[in-house]
C-alpha cells in the first residue's frame, strides 16, 4: 500500500456482508473516508442467512439501529437458542440456549452440581434448570436482565429475520450516512504493476471505479481476493462434509416459537426459522451420500407448513481463505470462507471481521503489521467455530446411515478430541479464553449429544446432600417465577415490533 492517507474505500458486493461493512464504516469512519459500494442486481445475493446469535445486538448498538424498528422492517422474531432434534441419537432433543442453566456458585459451574446430584439418583436433566428452555417450551419472550433478585442472568437472545429485507434496511441506513451505491457488474480489475495493489475495478459499460482500499463482499466467488489476488482456500470438508443446501420458504407457524430448530436427517440436517410472515426452511446435506432429488424430497417431507415456492439449491465448500487480507483488499462474508449454518455464525463472522478491520484500519502507509494481526485473529476465530461445529457431527451415537457412520468415525482435530476427553472425564470444558462459544454452550452440546462425564468437579462437594437438593429446588422455583409473567412471544412482537 502507498504512503498517502487512504481516502476512498470501495466495497464490492451488496449482500448482507457488503451492507454491514458499508453501514459500519460509514458510521465509524465516514467523516474521514469516502465509501462507494458496487453491486449487481442481475447477479443477486445468496438469499439465505436468517438466524443470528446474540452478538448481533452489539452490532446494532454500534450502528445505532432501533431494535424494534429493525425487526418491524425485516419480519423479525426473537431467538433464545437452537433446538437440536435427533442429533445424539434418533429421538433425542436438546436446546442449545444462549444462557446458562442454573447458577454458578462459588466459582463452580452449575452443571457440576447437577452432575453430582445425577450420580445419586436425581433424574431431572440439566435443562430443567434453564430459564431459556422453560420460556422456549412455553413460546414466551420478554426483556429480562436478571432472574428476580438472584445473581442469575436473564434472557439472552438474538433474532431471526428476512435476509433480503435486512440488507435493504442496512442499505437505506448506509446511504443516509453518505455511502454511494453503484449498480453494475465488475468485469475486470486493474492493479499497480509494482505493488500488486488493486487500483480500480471496471464495470460493464467500461465505467471505472478507483479506490485506495477494497473490501471483497462478492460472495462465494471471491472476485477480488480469490480470483484476482489468487489467495487460496483451505477446504475443511473432511470434518464438515455437508456441501449443499436446498432452501424453501413455507407458511408461517401457528405458534411463533422463539428458537431455531435443526433436525438431523440421514445425510445432513434441516433448519426451521420462524419469521412473522413465513417460515424459513432448508436442508443442508452432503451430496456424496444423497442425490439432490432425494434431498429436495426430504426437505419438503420435513416441513411443518405448506411450501410457498420450489426448493432452491445452493452449493458450498466449508473452509476458509488462506488469508483474509492481501495487498489493499480484505474479503468479508462468504468470500472469506464458509462455515455451514448449523450455529448461525456467518453473520456474526461478518460483523466481527468488519469491526476488527475498523480497529486495525490503516490510516495510510504500510499497514503490514495490521494486516498480519488481522489475518491471525480471523484464522483463529474461524478455527474455533469450526471445532464447535465438528463436535455436533462427531459426538453422536447415530449409526443408521453412511453419513452418520462417516461422521462418528472421522478423525477430528486434536483441539476437538481433547475437549471431548476432558469433558468425558470430569465435565470440565477446555475452551480457549477468546472462544466465541461460552462454556455453557460447550456443556449443552456435549451433554445434549450424549457425552456424559464420568465424575464431577470435587469443588461441587462443598455442600451437603440436603443443601444440594435445596439449591436445585430453589433454582427451579425462581426460574418458574420469572417465566410465569412473561408474555407470549407472539404478544411481545405484536406489542413492540409487528411487521410492517
Ligand atoms: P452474497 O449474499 O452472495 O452477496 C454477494 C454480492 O456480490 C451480491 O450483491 C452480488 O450482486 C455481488 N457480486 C458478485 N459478483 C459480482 C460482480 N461481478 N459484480 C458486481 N457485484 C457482484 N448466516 C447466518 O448468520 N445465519 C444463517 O442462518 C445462515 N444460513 C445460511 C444457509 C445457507 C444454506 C448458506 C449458504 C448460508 C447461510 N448463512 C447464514 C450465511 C449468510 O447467508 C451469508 O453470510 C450472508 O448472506 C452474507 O453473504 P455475502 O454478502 O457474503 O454474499
Amino acid at each position: 500500500m502507498g504512503e498517502s492517507k487512504l481516502q476512498k474505500l470501495v466495497i464490492v458486493g451488496g449482500g448482507t456482508a457488503g451492507w454491514i461493512a458499508a453501514a459500519a464504516f460509514a458510521r465509524l469512519l465516514g467523516r474521514t473516508i469516502e465509501i462507494e459500494l458496487v453491486e449487481s442486481d442481475a447477479i443477486g445475493t445468496v438469499g439465505v442467512g436468517e438466524a443470528t446469535i446474540p452478538q448481533i445486538i452489539r452490532l446494532n448498538g454500534i450502528l445505532g439501529l432501533d431494535e424494534y424498528d429493525f425487526l418491524k422492517h425485516t419480519h423479525g422474531t426473537f431467538k433464545l437458542g437452537i433446538e437440536f432434534v435427533d442429533w445424539g441419537r434418533i429421538g433425542s432433543s436438546y436446546l442449545h440456549t444462549f444462557g446458562d442453566a442454573g447458577l454458578n456458585l462459588a466459582g463452580v459451574p452449575f452443571h457440576q452440581y447437577w452432575k453430582r446430584a445425577s450420580a445419586t439418583g436425581h433424574t431431572k436433566d440439566l435443562w430443567h434448570y434453564s430459564l431459556h428452555r422453560l420460556a422456549a417450551d412455553q413460546a414466551k419472550f420478554g426483556k429480562l436482565d436478571r432472574v428476580g433478585s438472584t445473581a442469575m442472568t436473564g434472557l439472552a437472545y438474538a433474532y431471526h429475520f428476512d435476509a433480503g429485507l435486512y440488507a435493504k434496511y442496512l442499505r437505506a441506513f448506509a446511504e443516509q450516512l453518505g455511502v454511494t451505491r453503484t449498480e453494475g457488474i465488475v468485469t475486470s480489475v486493474t492493479r499497480d504493476p509494482e505493488s500488486g495493489d488493486i487500483d480500480s475495478i471496471t464495470l460493464e459499460g467500461e465505467r471505472e471505479v478507483a479506490g485506495d482500499f477494497f473490501i471483497d463482499c462478492t460472495g462465494f466467488r471471491a472476485l477480488l481476493l480469490g480470483e484476482e489476488l489468487g489467495v487460496g482456500y483451505r477446504d475443511w470438508s473432511k470434518w464438515l462434509p455437508c456441501n449443499s443446501a436446498q432452501a424453501v420458504p413455507s407458511e408461517r407457524l401457528d405458534t411463533l416459537v422463539p428458537y431455531t430448530r435443526a433436525t438431523a436427517k440421514p445425510s445432513g440436517w434441516q433448519w426451521r426459522i420462524p419469521l412473522q410472515h413465513r417460515t424459513g426452511n432448508g436442508h443442508v446435506y452432503c451430496s456424496g451420500f444423497i442425490s439432490d432429488e432425494e434431498a429436495g424430497q426430504t426437505l419438503l417431507a420435513g416441513l411443518d407448513t405448506k411450501p410457498l415456492t420450489d426448493p432452491r439449491p445452493i452449493r458450498f465448500t466449508t473452509g476458509r481463505r488462506e488469508r483474509f487480507w492481501s495487498h489493499n483488499c480484505v474479503a468479508i462474508g462468504l468470500s472469506s470462507g464458509f462455515l455451514e449454518p448449523l450455529e448461525s455464525t456467518s453473520i456474526h463472522l461478518i460483523q466481527s471481521h468488519v469491526s476488527r478491520l475498523i480497529q486495525l484500519f490503516p490510516r495510510g502507509g504500510g499497514g503490514s503489521a495490521e494486516r498480519d494481526e488481522y489475518n491471525r485473529r480471523c484464522a483463529q476465530e474461524f478455527e474455533q467455530i469450526r471445532d464447535f461445529l465438528i463436535l455436533h457431527y462427531k459426538q453422536t451415537e447415530r449409526d443408521d446411515s453412511e453419513f452418520w457412520n462417516y461422521c462418528s468415525h472421522m478423525d477430528v482435530p486434536d483441539s476437538v478430541s481433547h475437549k471431548q476427553e476432558l469433558f468425558a472425564s470430569s465435565g470440565r470444558v477446555g475452551r480457549d479464553a477468546d472462544d466465541l462459544f461460552r462454556e455453557a454452550s460447550w456443556v449443552q452440546v456435549m451433554l445434549g449429544q450424549g457425552l456424559t462425564p464420568a465424575s464431577h468437579d470435587p469443588m461441587a462437594d462443598s455442600m451437603s446432600d440436603a443443601q444440594l437438593d435445596e439449591f436445585l429446588g430453589n433454582v427451579r422455583t425462581v426460574i418458574e417465577k420469572a417465566v410465569h409473567p412473561l408474555p407470549s412471544h407472539e404478544q411481545f412482537l405484536a406489542q413492540h415490533c409487528q411487521s410492517v
